[in-house]
């Protein structure tokens, strides 16, 4: 493949706001080519690729719905187009639903929540590795799994579905990093505890952050930039002997 920048790239999926975002600006600020992601937010992907070129840095918007293959499947071809490699992974896109119990939920939800948070993370791992596997001409590269606390504590009564998902994603974390990390790439997760973002509302507790700080050990919500500090630690060199592994992101949660 040929190379058209000699800047790492790094694409996020839900870069345009929450964590992603975050991640997005501190790679950028790191000299990563940024591909921010997104389904809906168009307008503030695009505002967060101003805001990283007005500050010198590269970033371009890609929509794609992470379920649909054939929507990723174009958003890594446009990549190949326009940067010619790809360094780095950050599988973020993710969704909760609204507050339930097992007993309330119905498999239309399940489906969704699995299409996205597992199954979308799949899909761009595997083009990803496509690309950055030795075994198949690439050059390595990092990958960083998004888990949640929930995973751990299974949510009852709340999201025991996204929990579930996101038991999966440790699996897959560990699963792939095994098979990959003979071929230069690294595999990792995080596991962000209760964190300041829009994910909230969309659960039908807008609150949730203030409600829940007391239940922290460090007494408060953690901030967007505090885990993606963690994300782009685990892609950076300085972790060049750590795959396999989750990071709790929690206060201590
Ligand atoms: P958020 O503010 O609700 O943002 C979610 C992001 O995911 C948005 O950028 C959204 O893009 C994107 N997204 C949703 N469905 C998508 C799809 N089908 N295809 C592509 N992108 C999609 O959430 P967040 O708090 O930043 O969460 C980011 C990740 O951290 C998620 O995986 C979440 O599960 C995990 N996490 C968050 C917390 C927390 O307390 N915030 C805790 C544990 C784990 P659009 O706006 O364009 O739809």
């Amino acid at each position: 493949m040929k190379t058209l920048t000699s800047q790492k790239v790094a694409l996020v999926t839900g870069g345009g706001r929450g964590i992603g975002a975050a991640v997005c600006r501190q790679l950028a600020a790191e000299g990563y080519a940024v591909v921010v992601n997104y389904t809906a937010s168009q307008a503030t992907a695009n505002g967060l690729c101003e805001s990283v070129a007005l500050a010198g840095g590269t970033a371009i918007g890609l929509q794609a719905d992470v379920s649909d293959e054939a929507q990723v499947l174009a958003m890594f071809a446009s990549i190949d187009a326009t940067f010619g490699r790809l360094d780095a992974l950050v599988n973020n896109a993710g969704v909760v639903d609204m507050t339930a119990r097992l007993d309330e939920m119905n498999v239309a939800r399940w489906r969704r929540m699995f299409d996205i948070n597992v199954i979308g993370s799949m899909i761009c791992a595997r083009e990803a590795v496509k690309r950055m596997s030795t075994r198949h001409g690439g050059k390595g590269g990092a990958i960083v799994n998004l888990s949640s606390a929930a995973a751990k504590m299974g949510s009852p009564g709340q999201y025991l579905d996204y929990a579930t998902s996101k038991g999966a994603i440790d699996t897959f974390t560990l699963g792939l990093a095994k098979e990959v990390a003979a071929e230069g790439i690294r595999v990792n997760g995080v596991r962000p505890g209760i964190i300041d973002t829009d994910i909230h509302a969309s659960g039908g507790l807008p609150d949730r952050v203030a409600q829940m700080a007391n239940s922290v050990p460090m007494q408060r919500g953690g901030t967007a930039d505090e885990v993606a500090s963690a994300i782009v630690w685990l892609l950076s060199d300085a972790a060049s002997y750590v795959t396999g592994t989750t990071i709790d992101v929690t206060g201590g949660r």
